[in-house]
C-alpha cells in the first residue's frame, strides 16, 4: 500500500545496531516473545472490561513455527494486536526513548553486545537475524487487519490484509548464510527449545511449537516414524511464584540442584515476596558446601534476575553485597525494565533499592538461623564464615556493625563456637578485656604457657585459628566497650593489686639477675622480667606495644615478606615459681658464662613455643647437648 521511510535517526540506529551485535544475536527471540507476552497481558487486562477482547484463557498463547524449506521462523501470539496507527507509532521509530543516547553508546562501543539490552530496541533486534520481517496483526479495536513489512534497510510498508483472529504474527526470513555468519541454528527445534528454556521459561503463557517425535512404526517394529506434536516449551509457573505453603522441601531442593548445578541440597532456602513501591519475589539459597572455587577469581557471584517471569540477567552481582556472595538464587520483579544490562544495573535506582532490600532479608535470615537453629548456623559458618570476616575488614570496616554479631570464634570453653555477644554476656564482671590467642590449631593454643593463668582466672579465651582473625578484631577495635587483647601482649593486666605488689617485690629482689639475663641476650629483648602470667612453664616471650608476635609469625611465613624482617619488640618473662628460676639465681652468683648459656637456651625455647624461628638451631642443639652432659 504505502511505503514509508524510517525516521532518519531511526534508520541510522538500526543500521548500526544490526552491524554491531554479533555474539548475542539470539536475544532477538527473547525480545519477540517478551513483546508477545506483553500483548497477551494487555489483552487479558482489557478483556476484563471490554467484551471485544474476550477470549477463552486457554486461547492466550504464543506459537513458534519453523519452516526449514523457506528458512522462516514465525512467532505468533493471540494478544491485543495493533491497529494501523499503532503499527506506525510502535514500529516506525526505533528506540523511541533515548534514541540519541543509544546512538552515542553504539558509536562508542561498536563491539559491545550489552548495549542492546540497555535500550528499548526489542522489536528491532529481529533484524539482527532477519533479512525481512513481516508483522501481521489485528487489533480487537479495529475492523481491519494490517501488515507491516520491512527489510530493515530503507523503510517499511503497511498493507491491509485478511486476518480474522486477534493477535500478531511475526514472520522472520532468516538472513542468508555467509562466510562469517550462519543462521541455520534458528531453524533447529533443539535450538529454539533451548533458547525458550534459557530466556523465557517462566513466561506466563504457553509457548508452543510443533516438534518432531519418533514413535514406533505400527507396521514394522524395527522402525520408527516421525510425527509432529504440539509441545509447550516453557514451564510457565516459576516455582518462586507459587505460594510457599504449596511447595515441598523436595521441590525446593530439586529446583536448586537443577538450576544451580549442585549435587547437594541447599542448606537454607529463603523464599519471600515484597509488595510496595518496589515489588519483587526472591527465592534464595545458601549452599551446604563451599563451592570449590569460592575464594578464587573465577567464582561468579550474583543472582538471576527476572522481570515478570522473563529472564534478564544471570549472575547480577550488584544484587548482593560481597560479604553475602555465597547466596544463590532468583529475583523476579514486576517493576524492572526488561532492557536492563550489567552496566545499567549498577546505576539504576530501582536496582539499588532492590539490593538493599535483599541484603536486609539475608541478614535477618542469618540472624534468625543463629538464634533458632544453632547447629545449622555453625555448619553454615564453617562454610562461609571466612567470607563474613572478610566482609568486616573490607571497605575499611564500613559493614562491621552489621556483621560483627554474625561471626563466631572457637574458644577455651570446650573449643566450641561462641559469638562476641555470648562471650561478653558471660564473662566475669571484673574481666576487663576480650582475650584471644592466635595459633594454627586448638591444640597448639591450649599448650601455650599463658593459657593456664587465664583458665585459673576463669577468663574465656577466643581461639584465632585463622590468620585473618586478628585483622578482624583490628578493625572492630572493641566489642561492648571491651578491647581485644592478645594473651601474648606485654601488658595483660590480669593481676590484683596484691599480686602486682608481689611481682614488684620479686623484681626488686632479683634486679641483678634480670639485668644480667637481659645483657646476656644482647639486644634481642627489650626487657627480662618476672612473669605474673606463667603458671606451669618456666619462660615465655611476649610482645611490647606495636607489632605482635602473631603478626611477626604471620609475616615470617608469608613468602611475600621474606626479605622484610618485621619483628615484634620482645620481652622475656620468667616464672618465679619454677625450679628453673632457683637454678638461675644460683648460677648467676657463680658463673656469668653459664648464666648466658642458660638464658640463650631459655630464650630460644620460648621462641619455639611461640612458633617463631630461632636464629641458630645448630647452636641451640649444641647447648642442649652440653646441658645434658653437665646434668648429674
Ligand atoms: P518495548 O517492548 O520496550 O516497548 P519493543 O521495540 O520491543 O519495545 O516494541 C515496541 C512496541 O511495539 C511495543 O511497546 C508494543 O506496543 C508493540 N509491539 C511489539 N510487538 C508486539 C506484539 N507482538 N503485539 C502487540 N504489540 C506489539
Ligand atoms: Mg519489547
Amino acid at each position: 500500500m504505502s511505503k514509508k521511510q524510517f525516521k532518519a535517526e531511526s534508520k541510522r540506529l538500526l543500521d548500526m545496531m544490526i552491524h554491531s551485535i554479533y555474539t548475542n544475536r539470539e536475544i532477538f527471540l527473547r525480545e519477540l516473545i517478551s513483546n508477545a507476552s506483553d500483548a497477551l497481558d494487555k489483552r487479558h487486562y482489557l478483556s476484563l472490561t471490554d467484551n471485544r477482547y474476550a477470549t477463552d484463557s486457554s486461547n492466550l498463547k504464543i506459537t513458534l513455527t519453523i519452516h526449514k524449506d523457506t528458512r522462516q521462523l514465525i512467532i505468533e501470539d493471540t494478544g491485543v494486536g495493533m491497529s494501523q496507527e499503532e503499527l506506525e507509532k510502535n514500529l516506525g521509530t526505533i528506540a523511541r526513548s533515548g534514541s540519541a543516547e543509544f546512538r552515542k553508546q553504539l558509536e562508542e562501543n561498536v563491539d559491545n553486545v550489552d548495549i542492546i539490552g540497555q535500550f528499548g530496541v526489542g522489536f528491532y533486534s529481529a533484524f539482527i537475524v532477519a533479512k525481512h520481517v513481516l508483522v501481521e496483526t489485528k487489533s480487537a479495536a479495529s475492523d481491519k487487519a494490517y501488515s507491516w513489512s520491512s527489510t530493515g534497510e530503507d523503510g517499511y510498508t503497511i498493507n491491509e490484509i485478511e486476518k480474522p483472529e486477534i493477535g500478531t504474527r511475526i514472520t522472520i526470513d532468516l538472513k542468508d548464510n555467509s562466510e562469517e555468519e550462519n543462521f541455520d541454528e534458528f531453524l533447529e527445534e533443539y535450538k529454539i527449545r533451548e533458547l525458550v528454556k534459557k530466556y523465557s521459561d517462566y513466561v506466563r503463557y504457553p509457548i508452543q511449537m510443533e516438534v518432531t517425535k519418533s514413535i514406533p512404526d505400527p507396521t514394522d517394529d524395527q522402525k520408527t516414524i516421525d510425527t509432529k506434536e504440539l509441545e509447550t516449551l516453557n514451564s510457565m509457573i516459576p516455582l518462586w511464584k507459587k505460594s510457599k505453603s504449596s511447595i515441598t522441601q523436595e521441590e525446593y531442593n530439586s529446583f536448586y540442584k537443577a538450576k544451580f548445578n549442585d549435587w547437594e541440597d541447599p542448606q537454607k532456602v529463603i523464599h519471600y515476596s515484597v509488595e510496595g513501591t518496589l515489588s519483587y519475589t526472591a527465592l534464595l539459597f545458601i549452599p551446604s558446601k563451599t563451592p570449590y572455587n569460592f575464594y578464587y577469581q573465577d567464582f561468579e557471584p550474583g543472582l538471576q534476575l527476572y522481570s515478570k517471569g522473563v529472564f534478564i540477567l544471570d549472575k547480577a552481582k550488584d544484587l548482593v553485597p560481597d560479604y553475602y556472595r555465597f547466596v544463590q538464587g532468583i529475583i523476579d520483579s514486576d517493576d524492572l525494565n526488561l532492557n536492563i544490562s550489567r552496566e545499567i544495573l549498577q546505576q539504576d535506582r530501582q536496582v539499588k533499592l532492590l539490593a538493599k532490600s535483599i541484603e536486609k532479608k539475608i541478614q535477618a535470615s542469618l540472624e534468625d538461623m543463629l538464634k533458632n537453629d544453632r547447629d545449622n548456623y555453625e555448619k553454615f559458618f564453617d562454610n562461609f564464615g571466612l567470607n563474613l570476616k572478610y566482609g568486616i575488614y573490607q571497605d575499611y570496616g564500613l559493614h562491621k556493625d552489621q556483621l560483627q554479631d554474625l561471626i563466631m570464634f572457637r574458644s577455651s570453653k570446650e573449643g566450641k563456637y561462641v559469638t562476641l555477644k555470648e562471650y561478653t554476656d558471660r564473662m566475669p564482671t571484673e574481666q576487663k578485656s576480650i582475650y584471644y590467642a592466635v595459633g594454627s590449631s586448638i591444640d597448639e593454643i591450649e599448650q601455650s604457657p599463658i593459657m593456664p593463668k587465664l583458665k585459673k582466672k576463669g577468663y574465656e579465651v577466643l581461639y584465632f585459628l585463622d590468620q585473618r582473625d586478628e585483622f578482624v578484631t583490628g578493625i572492630l577495635q572493641n566489642y561492648a566497650e571491651k578491647n581485644f587483647v592478645s594473651i601474648s601482649q606485654a601488658n595483660l593486666d590480669l593481676d590484683s593489686e596484691e599480686e602486682k605488689k608481689e611481682i614488684e617485690e620479686k623484681t626488686e629482689q632479683n634486679k641483678d639477675l634480670l639485668t644480667a639475663m637481659k645483657d646476656a641476650l644482647d639486644g634481642k629483648v627489650k626487657e627480662v622480667r618476672i612473669s605474673s602470667r606463667l603458671v606451669d612453664d618456666p619462660v615465655c616471650i611476649v610482645a611490647d606495644e606495636g607489632v605482635s608476635l602473631d603478626m611477626e609469625r604471620f609475616l615470617a611465613n608469608d613468602p611475600m615478606n621474606k626479605d622484610r624482617a618485621v619483628t615484634a619488640t620482645k620481652i622475656l618473662e620468667i616464672n618465679p615459681n619454677h625450679p628453673i628460676f632457683t637454678k638461675l639465681q644460683e648460677v648467676s652468683k657463680t658463673s656469668s658464662d653459664k648464666l648466658k648459656e642458660y638464658t640463650d637456651v631459655l630464650y630460644d625455647q620460648a621462641l619455639l613455643i611461640e612458633g617463631l624461628p630461632i636464629k641458630n638451631p645448630v647452636e641451640f642443639a649444641k647447648k642442649i647437648a652440653n646441658l645434658i652432659v653437665d646434668a648429674k
